[in-house]
């Protein structure tokens, strides 16, 4: 069995083969080569922690394991991350383990890897200006992942917590590209694409705040009760989602779905308009959403990769398990 510890990560893999795994996967999906198991989520009654799988099985590049994570609010406190997450892939001819990796930059790159995929395959060519709304760990990974989709030559962002807006300012400074901090309404009003990465359990975004031609990446809501946006967007927006399961049950389309303003069909996989199968966006006015609830086979398609480049690199550790 191949090791590839977290600090090795960085130095591993890059945020560019982070995406083209994502995209890979999501038309796998589509194509009905790949899909996910059950998510288990459990308070387990102790350290207020959450923890949870999220599995699943690639047909056609033989990824099969689980993600093994969750939530320790206490870990700040220690100097550790809050979110732990540890990848373990198997053989799929065998059932042996197969490896054992880091899970929490991969966690970041391929959450930031999808709403990035959802820019490519939706967001107008001439998007120029980038809203954030979150400025939590995610964000920085969520903004240096959409920069590279298209030419945008502003960032604008709000968050929840004003203190934290400096990690988008540092951000964008780093990018090469302006940043302004801005109200919800300034930043509807200015956005072409919007990303939102925040933890809310109440609509921050409201349909007035949203011009046409606006593709949203909604990322936050990945748990029953979280809601980033008004269900009114979505009911005037074409809604796409990383899975259509989890969209309704966890994601955003949650509250659309559950108010009876969208169903169930009115949600398109992201994977079948990469794959050729779906059409994407269908005129410049068009609302595009994104709803990313982050599903295992993302995980599992970024952690192989991973194991790839360390053995190609020789920082794999093998151990006879
Ligand atoms: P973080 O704790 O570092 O940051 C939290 C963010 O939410 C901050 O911007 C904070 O200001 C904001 N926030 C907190 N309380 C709020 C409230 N009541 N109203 C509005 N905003 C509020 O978290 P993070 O690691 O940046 O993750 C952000 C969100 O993304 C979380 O909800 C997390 O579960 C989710 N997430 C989703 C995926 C996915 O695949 N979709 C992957 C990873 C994380």
């Amino acid at each position: 069995m191949i090791i590839v510890p977290e600090k090795e990560i960085a130095g591993l893999i890059s945020a560019e083969e982070c995406f083209d795994a994502v995209e890979a996967v999501f038309a796998a999906m589509a194509r009905g080569e790949a899909y996910n198991f059950p998510v288990i989520r459990e308070a387990i009654g102790h350290a207020d922690a959450l923890y949870g799988f999220k599995s699943g099985f690639d047909r056609a590049g033989l990824v099969l394991g689980l993600k093994s994570g969750g939530y320790w609010p206490g870990n700040a406190a220690k100097g550790l991350t809050n979110h732990q997450s540890t990848v373990v892939l198997f053989d799929a001819d065998s059932g042996r383990p197969h490896a054992l990796v880091g899970g929490n930059l991969l966690t970041a790159l391929r959450t930031a890897a999808a709403s990035a995929v959802s820019i490519k395959h939706l967001a107008r060519p001439d998007a120029r200006v980038l809203g954030m709304v979150g400025a939590g760990h995610q964000s920085a990974y969520q903004m240096r992942a959409a920069v590279a989709q298209r030419d945008f030559d502003k960032v604008v962002g709000w968050n929840f917590h004003p203190e934290m807006l400096s990690r988008l300012a540092e951000t964008a400074e780093d990018l090469g590209l302006p940043f302004e901090a801005v109200s919800l309404e300034e930043l509807g009003a200015q956005a072409d694409v919007i990303i939102t990465i925040t933890s809310s359990f109440a609509p921050l975004l409201m349909d007035a705040h949203i011009r046409p031609g606006t593709h949203l990446a909604c990322m936050g809501t990945d748990t029953k009760g979280k809601q980033e946006v008004e269900a009114a967007i979505l009911a005037r927006a074409r809604v796409f989602t990383d899975e259509v399961a989890q969209s309704v049950s966890i994601g955003e389309a949650q509250h659309a779905v559950a108010a009876g303003v969208i169903g169930e069909a009115d949600i398109c996989q992201i994977g079948a308009v990469i794959a050729g199968l779906a059409p994407g966006r269908s005129s410049e006015d068009e609302i595009t959403l994104f709803d990313g609830t982050g599903v295992g086979l993302q995980d599992l398609a970024v952690a192989a990769r991973a194991v790839d480049l360390a053995r190609d690199k020789g920082v794999a550790i093998e151990v006879d398990l």
